[in-house]
């Protein structure tokens, strides 16, 4: 199915290689990038290619592509080698939630060398 894009939104233009990122996986309904500003050593950003605007909009109808992403983050994860000592996976939810890009993404981040690192804010 042809993807749905915003011509304006930085994550879709990432998606359709309009604008370049540090891309670790795609397929034809994720793309999985490393944050700009990174908030942890490890700090990926796990995006749908189709452009959904936060998790408020998601519908019935996305059950299996959010249950993917997921999926996917839990396989990155595993990938980056951070699946054992443990990482975070957040989604934030509008400006109040620290929302800044109107794209959803899932943000997960890992890698830290001392526990006490791991209260991070994104
Ligand atoms: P949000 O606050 O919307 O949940 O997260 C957006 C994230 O996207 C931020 O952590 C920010 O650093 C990252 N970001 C913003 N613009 C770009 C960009 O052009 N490229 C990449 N790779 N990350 C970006
Ligand atoms: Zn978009």
């Amino acid at each position: 199915m042809a993807v749905i894009f915003d011509p304006n939104c930085i994550f879709c233009k990432i998606g359709r290689k309009e604008l370049s990122a540090d891309i670790l996986f795609e397929n034809d309904a994720y793309v999985v990038f490393k944050d700009i500003q990174p908030k942890a050593p490890v700090h990926l950003l796990v995006a749908t290619k189709n452009h959904i605007s936060s998790i408020m909009e998601i519908q019935e109808k996305d059950k299996e592509l959010i249950g993917g992403l997921i999926l996917l983050a839990k396989k990155i994860a595993q990938d980056q080698g951070i699946a054992a000592s443990g990482f975070k996976l957040v989604f934030n939810v509008g400006r109040g939630g620290g929302q800044v890009i109107d794209h959803l993404h899932l943000h997960l981040l890992g890698g830290w060398a001392v526990p006490a690192q791991k209260k991070v804010e994104v």
